[in-house]
């Protein structure tokens, strides 16, 4: 096989899998994570009164099990400022999603069940978030490990709102419009059917995809479709939840067992208000460091073919 410049399925996005520096997934496997400093964790049970004012919890036999409250250090604020009529505000919620009490678990330890209750946490908040005319986009997203940007090892989610739609979601709703102009069908839709006939298919039940993407920008991305064109998480059916809960365990434990837990980052792109985006998500796990090339070309240098990757996540 040689190296190939590769195109996403709908984005001018470029990415070139250098398959020529042979590089497999076991190659990625790093050394276990080092033991914790032991500073006091505010996500930690006991430690409530650390974090701003809850939003919301869960709880289970009388102890939370998920909780949301807003982050102690915002990017964006809902509170005005006087005298800044010029200046564009970073406008917006930014919280935090604990999805579990337990200090060293992470999302690949939880039940199916609770992943599935988790997801309905987000989407509750992204709606709330939504209802607010001001904002025109929530991102939920998951950094985990250092180098994936998390500074807390508690795992956690965070989901920030935008007073704009963000670049890379307004060119994927675009893009979205000019594949069906072009083809009468959802590239989203084709992507999937056409994936989970060949070797990139990872899992797939009757209501989710999983596959490695034709042009994957990092050594295991992998992408989480559901089959039916939904536009958001509040769209799924419970059934469908479980179904995406289950793809999130399968692919988590895979890194959690395959590779030692490497750094990842993951985000859901829903739909924005008015465009006809296709719900999905994105899992890239951080195994390249992106560098000169990639910053002043946007083409990605991925040095593990997805194929290969797909090899690695597909359930024995
Ligand atoms: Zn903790
Ligand atoms: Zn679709
Ligand atoms: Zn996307």
């Amino acid at each position: 096989m040689e190296n190939e410049l590769r195109k996403d399925y709908f984005l001018d996005r470029r990415v070139i899998i250098a398959v020529g520096r042979g590089k497999r997934p076991s190659d990625f496997k790093r050394d276990p994570a080092p033991e914790e400093d032991g500073k006091t964790c505010f996500f930690c049970p006991g430690n409530e009164e650390m974090t701003p004012a809850e939003i919301s919890r869960v709880e289970e036999d009388g102890h939370w099990v998920i909780r949301v409250f807003p982050n102690k250090y915002p990017a964006v604020t809902t509170e005005e400022e006087e005298g800044s009529d010029e200046l564009m505000p970073a406008y917006g919620y930014h919280e935090i999603v604990v999805e579990n009490p337990a200090h060293s678990k992470s999302v690949s330890d939880l039940s199916i069940e609770r992943i599935s209750h988790v997801l309905s946490v987000y989407n509750e908040r992204v709606e709330h978030m939504l209802s607010d005319p001001r904002v025109r986009y929530a991102l939920v997203f998951k950094n985990h490990g250092r180098k994936a940007g998390a500074s807390l090892s508690h795992t956690h989610t965070q989901i920030i709102s935008t007073p704009v739609v963000p670049r890379l979601v307004k060119e994927e709703a675009e893009a979205v419009e000019r594949y069906k102009t072009l083809n009468g069908s959802c590239p989203l839709c084709d992507a999937w059917k056409k994936e989970v006939g060949g070797p990139r298919k990872v899992w797939e039940d009757y209501h989710m995809a999983v596959f490695t993407p034709y042009a994957s920008r990092s050594p295991m991305e992998a992408w989480i479709v559901p089959k039916r064109h939904v536009h958001d998480l509040g769209d799924l059916s419970d059934e469908e939840r479980h179904s995406m809960a289950s793809a999130f365990k399968l692919l988590l434990e895979k890194l959690r067992d395959g590779l030692n837990d490497p750094p990842y980052n993951l985000y859901f792109h829903v739909n924005p208000r008015g465009a006809d985006l296709h719900l999905h998500v994105e899992l890239l796990p951080r195994l390249s460091n992106w560098a000169g090339f990639e910053l002043g070309s946007e083409i990605i240098i991925n040095t593990m073919a997805p194929e290969d990757a797909a090899e690695f996540y597909r359930p024995e």
